[in-house]
């Protein structure tokens, strides 16, 4: 009885370290579902959301014309605009435009809610960086970009 209790076992374990062995096998001969980043990276969707950005105008500025629809739908309130009228000069003057990355979420309203076409969400996601101030991103920041999107809204 004890020597038939004792083969059972050394079957049982034997059939269960198959079972071990050819499910480690499947798994290495699997093709890779991962990438070796940094040497790899994954080619974006065209509709991928990086981070967001300001979009250049015909003459090489921003298309931002103050207008401030996009600062009350950022949930994050990570938009700051200061902007002044002048005299003789039809709406406002951008004094200066800044997202601070550090906030945003990402969710792209502001670029839904600029009807002027200024803003938008590139597929750039590498951000990372020392100091947190550095994500705070001014118009030379938001307009400069290593990649251009290939959806646009
Ligand atoms: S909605 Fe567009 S044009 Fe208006 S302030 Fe924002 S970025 Fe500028
Ligand atoms: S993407 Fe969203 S969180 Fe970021 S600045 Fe735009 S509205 Fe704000």
């Amino acid at each position: 009885m004890r020597l038939f209790r004792a083969v059972g076992r050394i079957v049982k374990g034997t059939w269960w370290l198959l079972v071990g062995i050819v499910t480690t096998t499947k798994h290495l001969l699997r093709h890779a579902i991962t990438v070796q980043y940094p040497k790899e990276r994954f080619e974006q969707w065209p509709r991928f959301r990086g981070r967001v950005a300001m979009v250049a105008g015909d003459d090489g500025g921003h298309k931002c014309v103050a207008c401030a629809q996009c600062i009350p739908v950022c949930p994050a309130a990570c938009i700051t605009l200061e902007r002044h009228r002048e005299e003789g000069v039809k709406g406002f003057i951008v004094d200066a435009y800044v997202i601070d990355l550090g906030l945003c979420i990402y969710c792209g309203l502001c670029v839904e809610a600029c009807k002027f076409d200024a803003l938008a969400m590139i597929p750039e996601y590498e951000m990372s960086v020392y100091d947190k101030a550095e994500l705070v991103y001014d118009i030379p920041k938001l307009l400069s970009r290593q990649l251009e999107p290939e959806f646009k809204r």
